[in-house]
Parts: structure tokens; sequence; C-alpha cells
């Protein structure tokens, strides 16, 4: 089945989900991410485009741009979080819900 989404480029920012929603569930799936979390919140604080989270963009992350293993993306797309290997942000898919 090949539902191919075309990507509605304008709607990009509504589809970045908030930062508490994303810590929760990441929490859920992965307690031992806490540490992790908090050290990418501090390394990252302040900066305007992404904090500890980014959404993963046209297979790759949404903030460094850097492709992402075709392994991580199928993990991310059953709902798990994944890190970056290049900005170690936490990835995950934005459509989904
Ligand atoms: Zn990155």
């Amino acid at each position: 089945m090949s539902k191919s989404k075309e990507i509605c480029e304008r709607s990009v920012s509504s589809t970045v989900i908030r930062e508490e929603e994303l810590t929760e569930r990441l929490l859920a799936q992965q307690p031992a991410a806490k540490a992790t979390l908090e050290r990418l919140r501090v390394r990252f604080e302040g900066r305007s485009d992404y904090g500890a989270f980014a959404p993963i963009r046209n297979r790759g992350c949404g903030a460094c741009k850097v492709t992402i293993a075709s392994q991580g993306l199928q993990r991310a797309q059953r709902g798990v979080f994944i890190t970056c290997a290049n900005c170690a942000r936490f990835l995950y898919i934005a459509a989904v819900e």
C-alpha cells in the first residue's frame, strides 16, 4: 500500500509536539533516559530552535539534518524515541499520535 502522504510544508510548525508531552512519553517508555534528557536540556538551553527533542523530517534529524539509519527510522515509526547520532537529541515522528 503506497498511500503517499504529500507533505504540506506550511503546516510543519503545527506538527511539533510540546516538550512536556514528549518528556512524559519518553520517560514512560525509557525511564533510564532521564539523566540523558537533563543533560540535553542543559546543553540546548536557550536555543530558539529545538530543545532536547526534535521531530524527524525527511528521514533525518529535524534539528541538525543528519540522516537517520533505516533501522532507527523503523523504531521511530513504531513510536520508540531514538537518539540522533550527531546532536544526541531524542527524535520522534511528529505525525504519529
Ligand atoms: Zn540531530
